[in-house]
């Protein structure tokens, strides 16, 4: 198959059918090349779908339209030992409006319809079309090959929205070929099934809403941290943890997925549960300076492939931005096209549109925040200490109790050490 487009999208996931949706609306021809049988086939993620700004003119009640599983409501941070867990919960009325918050979604569904959405538009979904490698005339890039029938697709401008390993960006030079193994997370998720109305009555929820909980010190000391969702009728557990620290520690990421669910805790809110499936994906947790080379001659790189994602503990924001800057790099495409300038300074308005919006902003915020997460105490000695405290302060055992203030030292003193806390503390406040 050999074809020329006006813009050539590699990867069907949120960033890459943005992209496409934003120039197909625009009146461009574009290709949306997805490896999988459809898009979504092979995508996981937590999650919690963060709400979706860069749509929003597109689809003003994104609500109706797309198919979304539970609303959030309730947000809860909870610290966990071996045998107890200290919970903040957050719940508000707000968030029981729409526009939304947040919403669990299903990746295959939600996926699928997005790239619909793009098709819907104009752009052609080539599914089972695994681009292979990048076409080079003169030092600018092309067009892409496939690995299937020989495939040779042409445009004046590729845009890669491959994920996190993005071998469209590595085979256009802009990534380097080895990754930093401490700016990768691992994610492994279980599908539980459950029926609608024991979730609604166990995480106290009505109609759509739904509930999230991210969990810290359920990982036995592995760098990383859990999480539980409600989606319509199953319950996704899982957990994220740092591939560094992973190997060094020597454990598979399913026994320590295993292991979790089995915790008291975590059990009872499984309770009668059937599994459905296990996945796992890697997620780009290097923040800002993860970042490559996101524009060349003739190519720009968008979402994970460009390593946007924020994770701070209490949230993890990849779709939100994998969209936004999908979005910006179809208008970047657009603009390029109306001057007939593809080359990298052509380009050049991606990066400035990525600078100006809340995408670059918040990963230059958050730049210190990966280096805060490599900080093992966060995930042993500081829920100990908290869940140490909250026994203390709630103990009627005979004997004369000790002021808030003395609790609180003499437990962090035992747990962390005060210089370590002080430190702690420091380094917390320039990260977040
Ligand atoms: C466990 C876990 C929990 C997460 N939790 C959250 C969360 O709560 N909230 C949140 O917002 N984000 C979360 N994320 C991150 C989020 O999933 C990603 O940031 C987001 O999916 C990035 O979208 P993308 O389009 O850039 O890449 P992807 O979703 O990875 O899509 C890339 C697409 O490209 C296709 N592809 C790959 N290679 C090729 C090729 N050579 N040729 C053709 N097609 C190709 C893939 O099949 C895929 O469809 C989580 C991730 C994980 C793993």
């Amino acid at each position: 198959m050999k074809r020329t487009f006006d813009a050539i999208v590699v990867g069907a996931g949120p960033a890459g059918s943005s992209a496409a949706l934003t120039m197909a609306k625009a009146g461009l021809d574009v290709a949306l090349l997805e490896r999988g049988e459809f898009p979504g086939e092979k995508n996981m993620f937590g999650g919690v779908l963060h709400r979706l700004t860069a749509l929003e003119d597109v689809f003003p009640d994104f609500w109706n339209q797309a198919p979304l599983e539970r609303h959030i409501v309730k947000k809860a941070l909870t610290f966990m030992t071996g045998d107890a867990s200290f919970n903040v919960n957050f719940d508000t009325e707000e968030s029981d409006k729409p526009p939304y918050n947040g919403y669990t979604i299903s990746r295959p569904k939600f996926d699928r319809w997005l790239a619909e959405e793009a098709v819907k538009a104009g752009a052609t979904l080539m599914n089972r079309s695994t681009v292979d490698d990048v076409i080079r005339e003169g030092g600018k890039i092309v067009g892409v090959t496939l690995l299937r029938d020989g495939g040779e697709l042409r445009a004046p401008v590729v845009i890669a929205a491959d994920g996190v390993l993005s071998f469209t960006a590595k085979k256009a030079g802009l990534r380097r070929p080895q990754f930093d193994p401490s700016h990768l997370a691992v994610g492994v998720k279980a599908l539980i099934d459950m029926p609608k109305e024991v979730i609604d009555d166990r995480f106290g929820l009505v109609r759509d809403q739904g509930a999230s909980n991210e969990i810290v010190g359920c990982s036995q000391g592995v760098r990383g941290g859990g999480f539980l969702y409600t989606n319509y009728d199953s319950l996704s557990i899982g957990l994220v943890l740092h591939l560094s620290s992973l190997s060094k520690s020597g454990k598979t990421p399913y026994d320590l997925l295993n292991d979790f669910m089995q915790q008291p805790q975590m059990a009872k809110q499984l309770r009668g549960g059937r599994l459905l499936e296990y996945s796992a994906h890697l997620v780009p947790e290097g923040g800002y300076d993860m970042i490559p080379e996101i524009i060349g001659d003739g190519i720009m790189v968008a979402g994970d492939a460009a390593a946007m994602c924020i994770v701070t503990g209490l949230n993890l924001e990849g779709i939100n931005l994998a969209t936004q800057s999908g979005v910006l790099a179809g208008k970047a495409a657009l603009e390029a096209h109306q001057n007939r300038d593809f080359s990298k300074s052509g380009l050049a308005v991606y990066r400035r549109l990525l600078e100006e919006s809340y995408v670059l902003k918040d990963l230059k915020l958050y730049r210190r925040t990966p280096e805060m997460l490599h900080n093992d105490r966060i995930y042993t000695q500081y829920p100990e200490m908290l869940c140490g405290l909250m026994d203390e302060i709630y103990r009627i055992d005979g004997t004369p109790k000790d002021t808030m203030t003395k609790l609180l030292l003499r437990t962090a003193k035992q747990k962390i050490g005060i210089k370590n806390l002080l430190a702690d503390v420091y380094q917390g406040w320039r990260a977040l």
